[in-house]
């Protein structure tokens, strides 16, 4: 077995691989989950790695639907099980919000795998395993299937890593829907309602902080003022300016 030497400049990067990979084998994991973590760290690229403001900016309003919201749900898939069990765990007992399963290559084992996997990093409740008997409409048989009383019912979803035709259903019928996407132009990100720009695990960990600073009169506020298009704009902006600096930097250097 190949270890990764602790001093790997790129140790976190390789090891969310390896989780990957063994969620696959292990059954958590679609093949099409890998492809998308490719496509994930490639924008992360971009945005150096980090949280950029507009981020936190998503983060925050995203943090502020949970104090407004009368009936929050956090869907999770593989790709979110495997990278961030843990801290979807953590920002459901902080915020309140219920936990679902909710795959767009959907087997009960599977459900149950990402359910058990939850279980163990101590969810208290997973929905969506034997109860996803409701639909979405406008999504095809096994693709539109929810629990009712998990997202079927939610009046706000928080979702990531998710396909853009999901999201734009949900956004349809009217449920407020914050998506951690670390691709700005995904018609995830475009529909909507927050879109956050950031890795799952960064997006999480930071959506629980401002949650839990966040007095419900600050939380009115700053959904009363957040822009979707702008946010995306302002990423947009961001990626520009900084690849940009980048360039100069290494022409610099080349003098
Ligand atoms: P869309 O259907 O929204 O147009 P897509 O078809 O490219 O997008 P999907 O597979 O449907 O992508 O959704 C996966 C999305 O999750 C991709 O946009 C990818 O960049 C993003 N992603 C992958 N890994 C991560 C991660 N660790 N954190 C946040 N986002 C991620
Ligand atoms: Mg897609």
């Amino acid at each position: 077995e190949w270890i990764i030497p602790e001093s790997h400049p790129r140790r976190e990067s390789l090891l969310e691989r390896e989780k990957l990979v063994e969620g696959m084998c292990d059954g958590v994991v679609v093949p099409q989950g890998l492809i998308a973590h490719g496509r994930g760290e490639c924008f992360d690229y971009l945005l150096g790695e980090t949280s950029i403001p507009p981020a936190l900016e998503a983060e925050r309003a995203a943090a502020a639907m949970f104090h407004l919201a009368k009936h929050p749900v956090i869907s999770v898939n593989g790709n979110v099980a495997v990278l961030a069990a843990r801290e979807v765990v953590e920002l459901s007992e902080a915020t309140g919000a219920l936990i679902e399963v909710n795959l767009f290559y959907r087997t009960r084992e599977r459900a149950k795998a990402i359910a058990d996997l939850l279980y163990a990093h101590g969810a208290r409740q997973v929905l969506g395993v034997d109860d996803a008997t409701a639909r979405i409409p406008g999504l095809d048989s096994m693709r539109g299937l929810v629990s009712p009383n998990g997202i079927y019912k939610a009046d706000y979803v928080l979702l990531g890593i998710e396909d853009g035709d999901r999201t734009e259903a949900l956004v349809r019928i009217g449920k407020t829907v914050a998506a951690i996407d670390l691709n700005p132009l995904s018609r995830t990100s475009l529909a909507a309602s927050i879109p956050i720009v950031d890795h799952i695990k960064r997006a999480l960990t930071n959506i629980k902080r401002y949650y839990e600073s966040m007095s419900r009169e600050e939380a009115s506020r700053v959904i009363n003022s957040f822009n979707p298009r702008k946010v995306i704009a302002d990423t947009l902006l961001y990626i520009r300016n900084r690849l940009e600096t980048l360039a100069r930097q290494l022409m610099y250097d080349y003098r």
